[in-house]
């Protein structure tokens, strides 16, 4: 049994979110949906009856292609056995599903939920299976019934661990209220494409559409590692379970679903969770995922920029180190504080700690025994009307609500004086001002700073999730080209372009692999390409990506059928060859050192990042004025060889892009927009430094 097109749903019982979702997390609807091998970024939907629609839009298109399409949904099929019986005197799930559709009409709100499933409660004696009003008005019971009517779990719920019973109606992470609307919404798709679509594990999957429970928390390691930074959970969720199911082998796929349930229902994958799990760890992108857009206008550097951002996902796993190692780490997992920080209320100066506000004129106050210091415990409340000696750090007596400074206190007879006013909160560090228990402190996808590390450890956080490092095969290719050091022959050159791109990528923080330099000879390049695939994420070559007879990266590439020839609106602009080769991508990037170079900042640069788990860096950048003058052509992006001398940008005598001792020159690129331009000086240009690019 195959099919050609998946969805998987993530569902949601609420009302309906925000127009837009919010960065995350988000509870309401997510679609998912790998056609024919090619992933489809996932989809927010705010609301039931927008998602019935596009449903309803996804099969039609799948019908009308001829094709098979396998819909996953995260909720019950069916309930525990003896429900549906007792609802509609027959075992039969559907008289349930037609039940519920007809209690419950298609609507963005959803307060009926919890009617229906009160009115399902009274036909038991008693208290009624189903709990928790999220609303608060006790139409169902508010607590979890000391007996259930039917069983609380189903036979497959029995056999996971941490599943919410269909029962819950409210409160994080429950089912019972999606259940009650996802049917009801499945049940109308049904009747309106009678005949077209089984559900499974009620009926023969032989009809062209095939509804499936699925449960995205069987792969959660898997979807954790595979998260991006911005991406909110359950859009991994379906994203990763779409991509996990469309690569299960037929047999695999087949096994899975031969399950007899035929009133409770079953969770898809549950009893075959190492091979659902292992098609989610699966590194492999997408054959198409460096597919530039159809069409005679070359691409400009933004459209290549945003496809990599969209089609790349993280290759690297997750791992736990202690802090003090992490620094230059991808952050796999938000940080949140652990507890405030500061973590009590303290003194910010050394002083004399008072209770709080003072007017204007002398004061004078009498002194408290003792003295707080840091590291000290909590002291003693102030005596009223008296003031305390603190230290810089000291946690604040209670009551104390300002701090004078030591300078501005004449001391005599066990007193101090002062000029007042002091405000409320003067010289005092709030318990929580810089960051409140329980906040995120640092994102997914951030690289550590030294700083974070200090951060980190101030909220109490010790071992952090990060990632792996990238590794990065770095490969020269050309039959001119020798080690640097090695005699040239006639014809020959020194290697110029693997030692610049290994040093490169260990300063943007990856593992880079010395794979040396292979011969214009396509079995050798072939045998190169199998090694670093076993030895490597990433592999990245120069020289031999244009079409060319010599060009042999590129022709090896076209064998895989997940080749593209990138040919940019770019300068220096010579074409690279993109390609997966068993599941590594590889960045065939030009011979010429200057182009390598900048296609590796420009280019390899955020989509390493990106396959690393890492946000996209945006690159540093300046508007300065120009030291030179150039006429440019509409047309393409420009990287011109620069420095800043005077406050002013000076670019490199030669364009040439052969010319080496030019990027040694350079401190940084010009960066010149797609659009002409003349440049005299003093026109503002945008300047990257190196600096900004090499992290
Ligand atoms: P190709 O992209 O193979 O056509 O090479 C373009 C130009 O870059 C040729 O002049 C090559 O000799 C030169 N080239 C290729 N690879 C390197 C390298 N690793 N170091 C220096 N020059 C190179
Ligand atoms: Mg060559």
């Amino acid at each position: 049994m195959t099919w050609q097109r998946f969805t998987m749903v993530d569902w949601s019982g609420g009302g309906p979110g925000p127009a837009r979702p919010k960065k995350r997390p988000s509870d309401k609807i997510y679609m998912a949906s790998v056609d024919g091998g090619q992933a489809d970024p996932p989809r927010y939907i705010p609301d039931r009856v927008a998602a019935e629609e596009a449903l309803a839009a996804r099969i039609s298109a799948a019908l009308d292609a001829g094709e098979r399409l396998f819909i996953g949904f995260d909720f019950p099929f069916g309930y525990p056995q003896g429900f549906a019986k007792a609802i509609t005197g027959q075992s039969d799930p559907f008289a349930l599903w037609a039940e519920i559709a007809a209690r419950l009409p298609a609507s963005r709100h959803s307060r009926e939920r919890i009617d229906v499933a009160a009115g399902f409660n009274a036909h038991f004696p008693g208290e009624g299976p189903f709990w928790f009003d999220p609303f608060g008005k006790g139409t169902v019971p508010m607590k979890k019934p000391a007996r259930f009517p039917v069983q609380e779990w189903r036979k497959a719920e029995s056999q996971t661990k941490g599943a919410f019973s269909c029962w819950q109606l409210g409160g994080a992470g429950s089912v019972g209220s999606q259940a009650l609307t996802g049917i009801a919404t499945l049940e109308r798709l049904r009747q309106r494409f009678s005949g077209k679509i089984a559900v499974w594990p009620f009926e023969p999957l032989e009809a062209p559409i095939a509804f499936v429970e699925v449960w995205p928390s069987l792969i959660a390691p898997e979807v954790a590692a595979r998260q991006w930074p911005d991406e909110p959970k359950d859009a991994a969720q379906v994203r990763v379970l779409a991509d996990a199911v469309s690569r299960l082998a037929p047999d695999e796929l087949e096994a899975m679903l031969d399950i007899s349930a035929p009133e409770e229902g079953w969770i898809f994958g549950l009893g075959h969770e190492p091979a659902l799990k292992a098609a989610a760890r699966q590194k492999r992108l997408a054959n198409e995922c460096f597919a530039l857009p159809a069409g005679e206008r070359r691409a400009t550097v933004d459209e290549a920029l945003a496809l990599l951002k969209t089609r790349l996902s993280p290759l690297t796993e997750t791992l736990e180190m202690p802090l003090r190692e992490a620094a230059g780490r991808v952050l796999a997992q938000d940080i949140t504080a652990l507890r405030p920080h500061p973590s009590a209320t303290n003194a910010a100066v050394d002083g004399y700690a008072i209770e709080g506000r003072l007017g204007a004129g002398v004061h004078r106050i009498a002194l408290a025994q003792g003295r707080a210091a840091a590291g000290a415990p909590s002291p003693n409340p102030i005596p009223k009307g008296h003031a305390l000696r603190v230290l810089t750090g000291a946690e604040l007596p209670p009551g104390a609500r300002s701090v004078i400074l030591e300078e501005a206190c004449r001391i005599e007879d066990r007193h101090i004086s002062f000029e007042g006013p002091i405000p409320d909160g003067a010289n005092i560090r709030w318990q929580g001002e810089d960051i409140e228990e329980g906040a995120v402190a640092l994102s997914a996808g951030r690289v550590l700073t030294p700083a974070d590390l200090a951060f980190a450890a101030s909220i109490g956080c010790d071992q952090l999730r990060v990632r792996e490092r990238l590794k990065v095969a770095v490969l020269s290719t050309g039959d001119e080209l020798c080690e640097a050091g090695e005699p040239v022959g006639p014809g020959q050159i020194s290697d110029a372009n693997r030692p610049m791109l290994l040093a490169t990528l260990r300063r943007l923080g990856h593992e880079a692999i010395d794979f040396g330099i292979c011969g214009d000879d396509r079995q050798t390049l072939r045998a190169t390409f199998d090694r670093a695939a076993q030895a490597a994420d990433v592999l990245i070559t120069s020289g031999g990506a244009s079409a060319g007879d010599e060009d042999h990266v590129s022709a090896l590439l076209k064998e895989t059928k997940a080749m593209a020839l990138w040919r940019l609106a770019l300068k220096p602009g010579r074409p690279l060859a993109l390609g997966i080769w068993k599941d590594m991508p590889i960045f065939g990037l030009p011979g010429n050192p200057a182009a390598a170079l900048v296609c590796t900042l420009i280019l390899a640069r955020p989509a390493l990042a990106r396959l690393s788990g890492a946000t996209l860096p945006e690159p540093t950048a300046f508007e300065l004025p120009a030291a030179f003058s150039k006429q440019k052509k509409a047309g393409r992006r420009e990287y011109l060889r620069a420095r800043l001398r005077e406050g002013a940008v000076e670019v490199f005598a030669s364009e040439g892009s052969a010319r080496i001792s030019g990027l040694s020159w350079a401190d940084g690129l010009v960066d010149l927009p797609d659009e002409a331009m003349n440049i005299t000086p003093g026109t503002r240009v945008r300047y990257l430094p190196f600096d900004g690019l090499f992290s």
